[in-house]
């Protein structure tokens, strides 16, 4: 499909798909960002397609493209063959980086053992050789060799270090495209997978050495109408903000992510439930005290709540039960009225 994409958009109809896109996102009401721009090529040059199926669900549902939507979409349906191009390529100039320095290393080899030879040839003139002008001649022999194995070595050293220099570049590279893989681009927190892998871990962990673990989601208050009311990117700038203020309470050895659109989770081993309710409180109070301003009017925006709940973990529970628990924790916040922090339920014994 993407081979297929990339045909036509440098065919005679490139410009008329390009141009049916920004058409049909206006009709529709969405916003021309860039993602939103290359989901929309995709869409309409593969109507039957898996990413085309999938946005006329979610247009025929009603669904807002917000932001995580889109980033959602195009993670799961766009880059992920960008990335693993990226992967892929990396792997490719590291091999070759190998197996240009294993060559090096061959090569110096090779000339060590000829230098050995030499030695010894040397080594037998030496003691055969009387006059001074056959002994001067071996010993211009083995300058000569000498020299060489010299030049033979620093040119492995240069390359040697040249190529430690392109092994760091290429890790660094993928170290950034495994970052990438696992931030959320609006706010810089851990994405979904990568807390999917850190709870699971987490969980093992807490199984393995009997240790405790909690789990905490938040969501913030009624955020559906504060978009409706200040627009979608102040609303972005809200989670921006949710999100430091979280990231921060949530940093290592606890662990924050995005989870969702307007929801967060931290995950908190090692951690007593009264350490957890004063984390989750210092966030809860500290965003909901904050007099939130838009940037661009300085325009007074009120502030925004949001709710909590965590469960701790019992021995033996799965992180997909605990998930539920924390949700459910949630829930009982924002049903008892918002702006609180609630603590799920213990598992009962027949689950
Ligand atoms: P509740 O208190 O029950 O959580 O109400 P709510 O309005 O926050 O919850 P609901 O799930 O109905 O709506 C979530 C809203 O969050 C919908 C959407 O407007 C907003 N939202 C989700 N993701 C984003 C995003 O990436 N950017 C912006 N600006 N808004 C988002
Ligand atoms: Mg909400
Ligand atoms: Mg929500």
């Amino acid at each position: 499909m993407y081979h297929e994409l990339e045909i036509r958009l440098r065919g005679p109809e490139g410009f008329g798909l390009a141009r049916r896109a920004i058409e049909d996102m206006e009709k529709r009401g969405i916003w021309p960002t860039s993602v939103n721009f290359e989901l929309w090529m995709h869409f309409l040059a593969d109507t039957d397609g898996a990413l085309a199926r999938e946005i006329a669900r979610l247009l025929a549902a009603g669904t807002a493209f917000t932001d995580q939507v889109s980033e959602d979409l195009a993670a799961t349906y766009l880059p992920k063959a960008r990335l693993n191009d990226q992967i892929r390529d990396t792997g490719d100039q590291l091999s070759r980086e190998l197996a240009s320095v294993s060559a090096a290393i061959d090569s110096a080899k090779q000339s060590s053992k000829a230098y050995g030879l030499t030695l010894a040839s040397a080594s037998q003139s030496l003691a055969a050789e009387k006059d001074v002008a056959s002994l001067e001649a071996t010993v211009q022999t083995l300058a000569g060799a000498t020299k060489r194995v010299q030049l033979e070595n620093q040119s492995l050293e240069k390359r040697l270090s040249e190529s430690s220099s392109e092994v760091a570049r290429l890790r660094e590279h993928l170290e950034l495209v495994r970052r990438e893989a696992t931030t959320d681009g609006l706010t810089n927190l851990a994405n979904r997978k990568a807390f999917d892998e850190a709870l699971e871990q987490a969980r093992n962990e807490a199984e393995a050495n009997r240790g405790t673990l909690s789990l905490a989601l938040i969501d913030i208050d009624h955020f559906k109408s504060f978009n409706d009311t200040w627009g979608h990117q102040t609303g972005d700038q809200v989670l921006r903000y949710v999100a430091s203020v979280i990231g921060r309470v949530g940093a290592t050895p606890r662990f924050a992510a995005r989870y969702g659109g307007e929801e967060f989770a931290i995950i908190c081993p090692g951690e007593a439930q009264v350490a957890v309710t004063a984390a989750l409180e210092e966030i809860r109070l500290e965003i909901g005290s904050r007099v939130l301003k838009r940037r661009s009017t300085n325009e007074d925006l009120g502030n925004i709540t949001v709710s909590a709940g965590f469960a701790v973990r019992h021995p033996g529970e799965s992180a997909h039960s605990l998930m539920e628990r924390a949700d459910a924790a949630l829930y009982a916040s924002k049903h008892g009225g918002r702006n609180r922090v609630s603590m799920a339920e213990p598992l009962s014994d027949a689950a």
